[in-house]
């Protein structure tokens, strides 16, 4: 392909994207194919002469879209919403034709600094305290990761390095294995599954602490389970904290446990993946109070803040503390200018080396929203859960089965676990629209969430009525 055919196929591919999502609705939200669908539509090996791009187009339709699940249909509650926006598809595309990889500040300065910038940004909406920020010599900042998953684990072992360092430090005579074998780290029962994962990457014990009846971790329950871990030896020394969880969008209390993680000397890093995008609307900022305690914090504006997967952002109060941890320099990566607030090296501050230029995703989208625009996406998606909640509500056969906070509403037949896992089968067997489940004290609960950026008052009536009729039925055929 030369350039005067790249500048013809970008317009039709532009065409073909606005075409797609103009139309999502009319597609089925969730494909009709079984495992293995794909292989037999596409020969056995790459072709080893080149094909048209026409032959290459047509199978699009014929390949691709069958067994696609559309995420951004106004039928799509499933999950949590994930990002998408023109400006941030335009960003991309700009993206992928600088092609940098921004591991340092020389790899390509305006990849690191625009990421500095924006972080700062964006932490700013968030009004997030002064020491989370860059500035041009803050000790704080921010880092875009590809996931929240990657934070979470990014956070742990950050904490892990500099547990093991302040242990070492009052007693050089232990050994650094038998201070990993001691250390504890904490989550929610409700914490994402991510959470868990990420103490079995990092080779530590994780305890689950209990919720209270609101699905939320107290700084009581966690004090108590301290004092019991403690005395049996063990040390401390990690909690991630969720606000938003995954299952019913609720929150921790870390105005109570941050203080004891302070006093403690215990790392607090905050999970708010899909909860942190809300957090940008004065309204909803309480839910954030007690980060001031928090080291690191993390949500992805790829869910909730129209930026495309992925952007994952993350703050850390003290960047030595993750720099500490996973600093190497080999020769061919070393340049002149020192770490500061200015020079930033993020292939310090994550897993992989290399980088995308993620940041012009956020400020592209920043730009032409403005604050006032998110803040109307995401009042809107709040709007939109507590109608679908208030016709619940209204509707005799069935129960909410958590607070509605923000864009999710955990709700069920009043009934069986069973008779709620044949309704959500019926649901997602007809296709019209896509739902998960969710398990919240033992019983089986639907979860509605508001996703699609292009969604209507409509299309929670007509999700609803849908569901209404499926739930009749099966509560006639139940009684037959
Ligand atoms: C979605 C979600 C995650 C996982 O997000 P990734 O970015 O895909 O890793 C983690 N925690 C919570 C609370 C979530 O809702």
């Amino acid at each position: 392909m030369d350039t005067a055919e790249f500048r013809k196929r970008g317009k039709e591919m532009v065409d073909y994207v606005a075409d797609y999502l103009e139309n999502i609705e009319e597609r089925q939200v969730y494909p009709e194919v079984e495992p293995g669908y794909l292989r037999n539509l596409i020969p056995e090996e790459a072709p080893y002469e080149p094909e048209t791009y026409e032959e290459l187009t047509k199978d699009i339709e014929r390949v691709i879209m069958p067994g696609i699940t559309h995420w951004h249909s106004p039928y799509f509650f499933a999950y949590f919403p994930t990002g998408s926006s023109f400006p941030s598809l335009l960003a991309d595309m700009l993206c992928g034709a600088i092609g940098c990889i921004g591991f340092s500040w020389a790899a390509s300065p305006a990849c690191t600094e625009l990421e500095t910038v924006m972080m700062d940004w964006l932490g700013k909406m968030l009004r997030l305290p002064e020491e989370f920020l860059a500035g041009t010599e803050g000790k704080g900042g921010g880092v875009i990761q590809g996931t929240a998953s990657e934070a979470t684990l990014v956070a742990l072992l950050a904490a892990r390095s500099r547990a093991v360092k302040q242990i070492l430090a009052e007693d050089p005579e232990r050994s650094e294995a038998d201070i990993i074998s001691k250390l504890v780290a904490y989550a929610s029962e409700q914490a994402h599954s991510s959470v868990e994962r990420a103490g079995l990457i990092g080779g530590v014990r994780m305890k689950k602490i209990p919720t209270d009846s609101k699905f939320s971790v107290c700084g009581e329950m966690f004090r108590k389970i301290l004092e019991e871990d403690k005395a049996a030896g063990l040390i401390p020394f990690y909690i991630c904290a969720t606000l938003g969880t995954t299952p019913s969008c609720a929150f921790d209390r870390i105005t109570e446990l941050g203080p004891i993680c302070n006093s403690e000397g215990i790392w607090m890093h905050i999970d708010a993946a899909y909860a942190g995008s809300a957090f940008i609307c004065p309204e909803f900022r309480p839910l954030l109070d007690g980060v001031e305690f928090a080291d690191s914090f993390n949500f992805n504006p790829h869910k909730w803040l129209l930026v495309n997967f992925d952007c994952s952002t993350m703050w850390v109060k003290n960047r030595a503390d993750v720099i500490g941890a996973f600093k190497m320099d080999p020769l061919y990566l070393k340049h002149d200018h020192q770490e500061s607030g200015l020079v930033t090296d993020y292939r310090h501050w994550q897993i992989p080396l290399g980088r995308r230029f993620r940041s012009l995703k956020m400020w592209f989208v920043f730009r032409l929203y403005g604050l006032r625009g998110l803040q109307e996406h995401i009042r809107k998606h709040v709007r939109m859960a507590k109608e679908f909640e208030s016709l619940v509500r209204a509707d005799d056969h069935f129960q909410i089965a958590a607070e509605v906070v923000l864009g999710l509403v955990c709700f069920r037949l009043k009934g069986s676990n069973v008779l709620n896992e044949a309704l959500l089968k019926r649901i997602n067997s007809a296709r019209k629209i896509h739902l998960v489940p969710c398990q919240l004290s033992g019983r089986f609960v639907l979860r509605f969430a508001v996703c699609a950026r292009t969604i209507e008052s409509r299309h929670i009536h007509e999700a609803w009525t849908h569901i209404s009729q499926l739930a009749t039925e099966l509560l006639r055929e139940s009684l037959e």
